[in-house]
């Protein structure tokens, strides 16, 4: 008899983005005419640039000939790739950090999922609260994060951001072993200052916690005042490991590739305090069982966002995108609404009028406005009382879901 992994009957029976298809199906039953407008959307829609599909042709090419075919390349990734990472992600930016400290991978997911198996089950956990939901629930699939009631997990130390506090998560003053952050911040679009990052570098070092942060939007940050690696801070070499993604950056959600970066210095300690063990090391070990590499055609594909035209192709398109953040930020804020984020992220997080449920607004958006949103409380307890706007949409899109809200909130007005 096959005994199943019980930890995994205790998260939620579907995801968020499921809960909202539902209600979106149910309408477009009832409301066959109307056109839906999804801003609740986390994935990009514009199209590869061209240095990067002539890259990915060429890749193509190579594969279709003897003498320039590959087959398995290194499971971390080729040299060409992470010479390039290593270089204009790191070094141009004063960062010293070396091609074996990065791991090339499919996609940051796969790695923010899987990075916390490398450090015991019983580690306490805290991460900011609304949270991207895959921190979570890899961390509940291990038996870490507890058991989850009224949408609160019991072995989570949240860090709520909310108004109040400007969206800056407070260190705690006790002691969490690993600490998730993610800047510039899914799904609040907001992000952290130096100093801000600083002290949870500084809380890392002194507790001797590992922070696991996520950079997937770093690409988005506009002002040299945000760091855009969490090793723009002195120290942090020590304490964190850091997740970089394609997806956001070059519309590479559907090709698949990212990487990790794991220091030489970052450390877990064995049960008995004696021995300090290397994440790099046990993270190499661990990719070389379970992974096999990210396809060639798409480290080419990655490599291309690096050369002048790459950039300057990937950047238009990231100018595209904060241009429709700015267009909602600056309607929804004469509409009456307070409006975070969406300055350095595709994302604006936004308070519901009159303190609504997040639910309840989304379900009234969606049928007195027939747009989209992503309801705030799906990313956590913090959350409620607010919802998520994703700038990844068509400008024609974005403008149209914001005359339609204007139209609603007038009707609304006149309702009350
Ligand atoms: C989109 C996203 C990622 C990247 O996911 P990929 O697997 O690289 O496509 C990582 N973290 C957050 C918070 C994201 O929103």
């Amino acid at each position: 008899m096959a005994l199943v992994n019980e930890h995994f009957l205790k998260l939620a029976s579907s995801y968020l983005f499921v809960d909202v298809a539902k209600r979106v199906n149910a309408f477009r039953v009832s409301h066959s005419k109307t056109r839906v407008v999804n801003l609740g959307i986390g994935d990009v829609t514009m199209p590869l640039c061209q240095a990067v599909t002539e890259a990915m042709h060429q890749a193509v090419d190579d594969l279709a000939h003897a003498e320039s075919f590959r087959g398995y390349g290194p499971e971390r990734g080729y040299d060409f790739l992470r010479e390039a990472i290593v270089k204009n992600d790191f070094l141009g930016r004063g960062i010293r950090m070396d091609v074996s400290e990065i791991f090339v991978n499919d996609g940051a997911k796969s790695d923010t999922g899987n990075f916390q198996e490398l450090l015991r089950w019983d580690n306490s956990v805290g991460m900011t609260d609304p949270v991207y939901p895959v921190y979570i629930d890899s961390n509940a699939m291990i038996g870490r994060a507890g058991l989850c009631k009224d949408g609160q997990w019991t072995g989570v130390t949240y860090f709520p951001c909310t108004a109040e506090n400007g969206f800056v998560p407070q260190v705690p003053d006790r002691r969490v072993d690993m600490i998730y952050l993610c800047y510039p911040n899914n799904p609040t679009g907001t992000v952290l200052t130096r100093e801000q990052l600083r002290q949870w570098v500084n809380y890392a070092l002194r507790n001797d916690a590992l922070i696991l942060f996520d950079a997937a939007y770093e690409a988005y940050i506009r002002s040299d005042d945000i760091p855009h690696s969490i090793y723009e801070i002195k120290g942090a070499r020590r304490c964190a490991v850091e997740f970089r993604s394609f997806s956001k950056t070059a519309g590479f959600t559907g090709v698949r590739c990212g990487y990790t970066v794991v220091p030489r210095e970052v450390t877990a300690v064995t049960l008995d305090g004696l021995q300090r063990i290397a994440l790099n090391q046990l993270w190499s070990r661990r990719q070389a069982t379970k992974f096999n590499g990210t396809s060639y055609v798409a480290q080419r594909a990655a490599e291309a966002v690096y050369t002048a035209e790459g950039r300057r192709q990937v950047g238009e398109t990231i100018d595209y995108y904060m241009g429709n953040a700015a267009l909602m930020r600056e309607k929804l804020t004469a509409m009456g609404f307070s409006v975070y984020g969406g300055e350095h992220a595709p994302y604006l997080w936004v308070k519901t009028p009159g303190g609504e449920s997040s639910w309840r607004f989304f379900d009234e958006l969606l049928y007195g406005a027939g747009v989209v949103c992503t309801p705030g409380v799906g990313f956590g307890p913090s959350g409620e009382g607010y919802f998520r706007l994703s700038a990844f949409a068509r400008r024609e899109d974005c403008a149209e879901a914001m005359q339609r809200m204007k139209e609603f909130l007038k009707g609304e007005k006149v309702k009350r």
